[in-house]
């Protein structure tokens, strides 16, 4: 195989609960993970004479900082024999810095592509570990769908898959550092008590999501603050009949789930503020 197209999926957070902070400085963690169809394109081409990266986004780094090239790198440490080379296209889809995962969805791709074209198999299980050196976003990124995680974001276990629910996701011309909202989480907010137990028990065992129980994300002060377009984003979604309005991640992208495909689009189609990044799509299954 000379070369090979691929999708890389965003992610929501349907939940997210900071349990505390570690001894080593990061936060533990308790999250529900949501892949959906808002996706990158990737392009690998085999090509001698090291990692080159190219992407239809001006702003996207190139060289190393790029966790693309992260994750060719660890490739290629680990397969030595091979001619060490990869021409590696991102067609960026995923709002940067938005809280949906874009690098890290990038650089799962980029390992899950690369097996593939070199015809080599994976061991998924320390594929995993090994990318969780680039960030703890990315072993969940490897395959996606309905996932707990648990730790800084790398402890994962599958979920059964919500079902296809279709949503609109807004985030604002404003990108959001996530340490900064951390540090600020840090700073304003007591940790509260988190029913996660209920939340996973609805999703293991009932057919329908009961919105009312703690599908919460306790970034969400942090992020407003740091972020005031996000209260306005929201105060929209407040008038289209949406089942549930949440920000992802440590945002500023908000999401709503619609009950219909039609209603999703609409509000898209729709969308007062124009500056801002518009997509209607639908939760996906682990691919
Ligand atoms: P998360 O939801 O995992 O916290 P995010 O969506 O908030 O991530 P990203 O889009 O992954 O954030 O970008 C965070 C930083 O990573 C940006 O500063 C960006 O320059 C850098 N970065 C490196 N590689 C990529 C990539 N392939 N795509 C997007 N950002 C990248």
């Amino acid at each position: 195989m000379r070369e090979l197209y691929l999708k890389a999926p965003a992610k929501i957070n349907l939940a997210l609960h900071v349990k505390g902070l570690r001894e080593d400085g990061f936060h533990e963690l308790q999250l529900i993970m949501q892949s959906i169809s808002l996706a990158d394109r990737i392009k690998l081409k085999k090509k001698s004479g090291g990692i080159i990266i190219k992407t239809s986004h001006t702003e996207l780094p190139t060289g190393k900082e790029n966790l693309a090239y992260q994750a060719a790198e660890i490739f290629f440490e680990q397969n030595p024999e091979l001619e060490q080379g990869v021409e590696i296209y991102i067609e960026k889809n995923i709002p940067i810095a938005a809280g949906m995962a874009g690098g890290s969805t990038d650089a799962a791709a980029v390992m899950r592509g690369l097996y593939q074209l070199f015809e080599l198999k994976a061991d998924f299980k320390k594929l995993r570990s090994d990318l969780e050196a680039i960030g703890s976003d990315v072993p969940y990124c490897l395959a996606g769908g309905t996932v707990y995680a648990a730790g800084r974001g790398e402890i994962l276990e599958s979920l059964p898959f919500i079902g296809e629910k279709y949503l609109v996701v807004v985030t604002p011309a404003f990108k959001i550092s996530t340490p900064a909202v951390y540090k600020l989480y840090d700073e304003i907010q007591g940790y509260r008590k988190f029913n996660f137990d209920l939340v996973l028990d609805n999703l293991q065992n009932d057919e329908k999501i009961d919105w009312s129980l703690d599908y919460k994300n306790d970034l969400k002060n942090a992020s407003e603050k740091i972020c005031p377009e996000i209260r306005e984003i929201k105060d929209i979604f407040k008038n289209t009949e949406a089942e549930f309005t949440m920000i992802s991640g440590s945002g500023p992208t908000v999401f709503s789930i619609y009950d219909s495909r039609e209603k999703a689009e609409k509000v898209a189609a729709g969308w007062p503020r124009k500056n801002d990044f518009v997509a209607a799509g639908k939760t996906i299954d682990s691919y």
